[in-house]
């Protein structure tokens, strides 16, 4: 059995939908029983979250208009879809009853003035949701006898950490056998929402932003799959970013160890926590690519430990420096509590800095961050500095930091700091967002010369 991931990208449009059928038709063997798991449609659930923020803000209706754009988007598919009348119909009144119930939600938190994170995962849901029925409609229309399964109907189950929640490894496996298993023994490719699952009681939570690749791990690790497919644009991940390092490799074969650091780093293809629950049942993880299908792609498993060192680069980062406010001293409970009201307001630290002196620290944070970190610091009365148009560049492999320092001491590279990724597993630079193309290209002709390695 093989559980395949396709991305908000991949399901935009009938069209993208028609072609993910023909890539699980064209890539999977004979008889191989199929799970499919997909994203919301491309930019949909921003536009939730938008929604439900401006709902949240009392801003009555301002949502509305968005609303009827995106139910649009979604009816169009299902009839550019649609094998029949009667299987239009039936796609379409779920959409309606989606919607209706999306609206009544949004109503209520602008009549309350508060988005609650309960309420905020129930609206940000609803984009897998809607999807899920669309591709397993395009499967129908292909002859593939096909259902969608709703991940937060009692199969993923989670905590109630709402916006990132944490599955339930006992209440899954049991939501996998009595849900999905079934469908296979029928000969159905199931479709299943990714990002979504529920707590015991069936709240629906989310797995944080990006979080279909970890459903589908979630998924593939429950029913024990033979292997987890991510499927993307690019052929895997790379020993540098293509588009900076054109002759970049592709890494054939890594440990989970090393891909969970080089998606830590920032690997776009792999969010972070999909190898967690792969590791427990050594369920291997393939990323592969849809323009590429013939391409075996990177395998993730616990059969490799060696490879070549990879260089992840990230933009877009701000580089927060907190310091205490006049006259009052810095402790490590100013700390603890930095990080802990960062985390409440929904801020992914990616780097901790703690000076010597304990008098502040920096911290990495995405852009679109930053106001949120700032305003985060102000209200506990701290002095922030922030420094914009930061980037990241890590050397990921054994034994790479002493090489790599010395290529950073050769390159005219302006380091505004330096971390160490685990132990023994790489180092982190950042730098200025413009110098990050040549610092890339720089330590990858180290590597390609043998001399980082
Ligand atoms: N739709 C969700 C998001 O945009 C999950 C995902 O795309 O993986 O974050
Ligand atoms: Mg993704």
């Amino acid at each position: 059995m093989i559980v395949m991931k396709f991305g908000g990208t991949s399901v935009n449009g009938a069209d993208n939908m028609r072609e993910v059928v023909q890539t699980v038709l064209e890539s999977r063997g004979e008889d191989t029983e199929t799970v499919v798991v997909v994203s919301a449609m491309a930019g949909v659930t921003d536009a939730l979250l938008k929604a439900a923020r401006a709902a949240g803000a009392g801003q009555a209706n301002a949502w509305e208009h968005g609303l009827d754009d995106l139910e649009q988007r979604h009816l169009d598919v299902a009839h550019a879809l649609a094998a029949g009348a009667e299987e239009c119909g039936l796609v379409c009144e779920h959409i309606d009853r989606v919607f209706a119930e999306l609206r009544a939600i949004l109503q209520s938190i602008a009549v309350l003035g508060e988005l609650t994170p309960r309420a905020l995962d129930r609206v940000a849901s609803t984009g897998e949701r809607l999807a899920a029925p669309l591709v397993s409609m395009a499967f129908r229309a292909a002859g593939i006898a096909s259902e969608p399964v709703e991940s937060s109907s009692g199969v993923v189950i989670t905590d109630a950490h709402f916006g990132e929640a944490t599955p339930d490894d006992t209440g899954t496996w049991y939501g996998t056998r009595t849900k999905i298993r079934p469908m296979l023994g029928k000969g159905q490719v199931p479709v299943c929402t990714g990002y979504i699952g529920s707590t015991p009681d069936g709240v629906i939570t989310t797995l944080g932003r990006g979080g279909s690749d970890y459903s589908a791990a979630i998924l593939g690790a429950a029913l024990e799959a033979d292997e987890v497919w991510i499927w993307s644009d690019v052929d895997g991940i790379l020993t540098a970013d293509p588009k900076i390092v054109p002759d970049a490799k592709v890494i054939g074969h890594l440990s989970y160890a090393a891909a969970a650091e080089m998606a830590a780093c920032g690997a776009d293809v792999l969010h972070p926590k999909t190898i967690r629950p792969l590791i427990k049942r050594a369920v291997p993880l393939r990323l592969k690519n849809t323009f590429n299908p013939a391409h075996p792609g990177t395998l993730i498993s616990n059969r490799y430990s060696e490879h070549p060192p990879a260089i992840i680069s990230t933009g877009k980062l701000c580089l927060v420096t907190i310091r205490s406010g006049e006259g009052n001293g810095w402790t490590p409970e100013v700390t603890a509590q930095t990080l802990r009201h960062m985390s409440h307001a929904g801020i992914d630290v990616l780097l901790f800095l703690q000076s010597a002196w304990q008098n502040g620290v920096s911290l990495l944070v995405r852009e679109n961050d930053r106001e949120a970190a700032m305003l985060t610091a102000a209200a506990d009365k701290l002095a922030v500095h922030l420094r914009p148009g930061a980037a990241t560049v890590s050397v990921i492999g054994p034994e790479v930091i002493r090489p790599t320092l010395a290529a950073l001491g050769d390159s005219a590279v302006n380091v505004l700091t330096i971390s160490q990724a685990t132990t023994d597993a790489g180092v982190i630079v950042v730098v200025p967002e413009a110098e990050m193309p040549p610092l890339v290209r720089h330590l990858h002709e180290r590597v390609s010369a043998g001399q980082i390695a």
